[in-house]
């Protein structure tokens, strides 16, 4: 049998980078898999696309419904859905605040309140959210990135204490630098995009990136009955990186 025999999950921002590997994993691991973006439209095979916005709470609302209608059910929510930003307090005005806090903390908010009532209903429920090294890390220039993600950090904590009594976990994975099409992004951004890349895999202890199917691995091991004690851990997937 596999880990995920009849298990249904959903993963937000499941039509890229770590989402989608996550994605992947689950559905090769016997779970049947929906996702939930913004533009599901490369979503294919055995995956179920739904459209929506996590900033937008009626949206999140009809693609919840929709996912665990199509599945059957709902035992594992991945809230991996994020967006990135750059600079000190200095450089991101209130509005690019709003914008950021309002993908990376409210998008989980809204999505964990709609499949809650699911979740309730399962007998292997767990939640994992996709936080960073960034969390803790107290990396330079991404004062509102990492405030979202300790956000993340403490939300998990709280939402693990409040929900363990109904048999549901929550947990979080601490990715570090994962090569992902966001990361890609960054680099093509860069005047010299291969001495970039190589500038940023030399700062890895393993002198590599980690991989989006490395950090799948861990968001997989969190949401089967195999970590079935566990709630309330973020766990790092970085490389040696950070830790924590
Ligand atoms: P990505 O850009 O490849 O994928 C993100 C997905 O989220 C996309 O498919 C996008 O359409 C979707 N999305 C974005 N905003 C959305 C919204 N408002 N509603 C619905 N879907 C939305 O990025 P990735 O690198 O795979 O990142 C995924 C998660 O991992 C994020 O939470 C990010 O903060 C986190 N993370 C990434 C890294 C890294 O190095 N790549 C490191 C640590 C943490």
């Amino acid at each position: 049998a596999q880990d995920f025999d009849g298990l249904k999950a959903l993963v937000t921002g499941g039509a890229s980078g770590i989402g989608r590997a996550t994605a992947d994993l689950l559905a090769a691991r016997g779970a049947r898999v929906a996702v939930l973006d913004l533009d599901p439209s490369s979503v294919e095979g055995p995956l179920l696309g739904h459209r929506a916005d996590v900033t937008d709470d009626a949206s999140v609302r009809a693609a919840v419904a929709a996912a665990a209608e199509a599945l059957g059910g709902l035992d594992v929510l991945v809230n991996n859905a994020g967006i990135g930003a750059q600079g000190t307090v200095e450089d991101n005005d209130d509005a690019e605040w709003h914008r950021v806090l309002d993908v990376n903390v409210l998008g989980i908010v809204r999505t964990t309140r709609a499949a809650l009532p699911l979740l309730r209903r399962s007998a292997h429920a767990a939640v994992v959210n996709t936080c960073s090294i960034a969390a803790t890390a107290g990396l330079p220039r991404r004062a509102l990135y990492s405030a979202t993600k300790g956000a993340v950090l403490s939300l998990t904590l709280a939402m693990a204490a409040d929900h363990v009594r109904e048999g549901i976990r929550v947990n979080c994975v601490n990715p570090g630098t994962v090569d992902t099409p966001w990361v890609g992004r960054l680099l093509d951004a860069a005047a010299d995009p291969a001495a970039e890349r190589a500038a940023l895999e030399a700062r890895q202890p393993t002198g590599r990136l980690v991989t989006a199917s490395e950090v799948a691995g861990a968001i997989a091991y969190l949401a089967s009955p195999l970590s079935g004690a566990t709630t309330g851990t973020a766990l790092a997937v970085d490389g040696g990186m950070q830790g924590l």
